[in-house]
């Protein structure tokens, strides 16, 4: 089989394949599940069969497709035995454009059954080793410290998401059960939105699923470190018992995540960088499940992924945020923002709904983006005791903060704030 004019599948993308397939068979009237549990232990049935051919001469073959295109999860549908070897033919019936619409499909229908909570059919995960205990274990004390830190969501309340070519929203715990089982993602999300109380809030998920091992990577944070990715999670002292060698053999099994908050956070060289270290990552250990969050997914993200956006908060949402914030006066203060033309909008993003929400008492009530952000500085300003407010409402997304007052200092030329005073305005946050 194995000869150098074929482009064949790396490990990693057989599995990413098979994945995307929900380990069943992409024939559209078979379905059959490619890999299970017998008395002699796992049955494996599956193949990733080529769309068009790993070689000249075999079906498909298309010449004009690069190796990387040839041999990349796109060319790649998920089989049964038999079907793999059926469509392995010449038979004119199994076109490129059949086989792919069969593969999208099968894709669509593996997401579904996820989402809507129905068992997934994937390889038996192992009984936990003691090892992939002590791991688990570390990536949960680790999930501990950052509850204590700025970074941490200010708000428990579930965000929502939907993912690509579905209509329904999802949440996070449902989300949390797709990366351990289907699919790599990327979140992406503008600015204020909560990426990175998203990121938590599926790390979280994954944790009380009781299969998985999250690990959050601040990329922001990372890019000052002068290290690996791996380096900086195994220096982190919830880890200080876990070895290289350790965190490897487990992420050798299904079920460790990497949570990577902030791509665009990262300057062109850090991004190289990282670009590199995570690909060779998901080369060495094909079973990682990674998670990236950004602003645009234009920015070039390192790994192939299901894409997620995150939804606008619903009416619901900014009044358990606004009751847990501020009780019955933060309730009162979303119903007057709903009724203000210009807030409303605008309180159905998470960061301005929280600055709005920590304006003093008795300010004047703002009607505009440029208002709730201005009120807010200047109150900050006035009063060193705010700080706390302040610090509340930059926790989960201070650098998107930022660059709303810097966004606001461009647009208004004869406004006070430029990014270097909002940044003297947040110093008494204690990071
Ligand atoms: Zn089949």
């Amino acid at each position: 089989m194995a000869s150098k004019n074929r482009d064949d599948f790396s490990e990693k993308t057989r599995l990413q394949i098979a994945k995307r397939a929900g380990w069943l068979c992409s024939f559209p009237t078979c379905r059959t599940p490619t890999v299970g549990a017998t008395s002699d232990g796992e049955i494996n049935i599956g193949t990733a069969a080529h769309i068009c051919a790993a070689a000249p001469g075999g079906p498909r073959y298309d010449k004009a497709m690069s190796l990387e295109e040839r041999s990349s999860a796109k060319n790649g549908i998920w089989m049964c035995r038999d079907h793999g070897k059926a469509i392995d033919s010449t038979d004119p019936e199994f076109t490129v454009e059949r086989l792919r619409e069969w593969k999208r499909q099968a894709e669509i229908e593996s997401w579904r059954r996820v989402l809507r909570n129905e068992a997934s059919r994937g390889p038996i995960v192992a009984e936990d080793t003691q090892l992939a205990l002590r791991v688990r274990t570390a990536a949960e004390a680790d999930l501990k410290v950052f509850r204590r830190t700025v970074k941490w969501p200010s708000t428990s309340v579930a965000l929502i998401l939907r993912v690509e070519r579905f209509e329904e929203p999802v949440t996070t715990s449902a989300l949390a059960k797709a990366i351990t089982s289907l699919d790599d993602l990327i979140l992406v999300a503008g600015p204020g939105m909560g990426k990175t109380t998203t990121l938590f809030q599926i790390a979280e998920g994954v944790l009380a699923s009781g299969n998985g091992t999250p690990v959050v990577v601040p990329l922001g944070d990372w890019a000052t470190e002068g290290v690996t990715v791996l380096d900086s999670i195994l220096k982190r002292p919830a880890f200080n018992r876990i070895s290289e060698d350790d965190f490897r053999k487990a992420a050798d099994q299904p079920g460790v995540v990497l949570l990577l908050d902030g791509w665009n956070e990262l300057d062109a060289q850090a991004r190289a960088r990282a670009r590199v270290q995570i690909a060779r990552l998901k080369a060495e250990l094909p079973k990682l499940g990674l998670v990236v969050s950004t602003r645009r997914q234009a920015l070039d993200v390192p790994f192939e992924g299901a894409r997620v956006d995150l939804l606008p908060l619903n009416e619901d949402q900014q009044i358990q945020i606004a009751v847990a914030t501020g009780g019955d006066a933060g309730a009162k203060i979303v119903d007057q923002a709903w009724r203000t033309t210009g807030l409303r909008e605008l309180v159905t993003v998470p960061l301005y709904l929280a600055a709005l929400l920590s304006l003093p008492d008795g300010a004047p009530f703002p009607t505009t983006k440029e208002e709730v952000l201005r009120h807010f500085v200047s109150a900050h300003e006035k009063e060193a005791s705010r700080a706390e407010a302040l610090h509340a409402v930059v926790q989960g997304f201070e650098q998107d903060y930022l660059d709303g007052l810097a966004a606001l200092a461009t647009r208004t030329a004869n406004t006070s704030i430029t990014d270097s005073n909002a940044r003297r305005s947040l110093q008494p946050v204690d990071r």
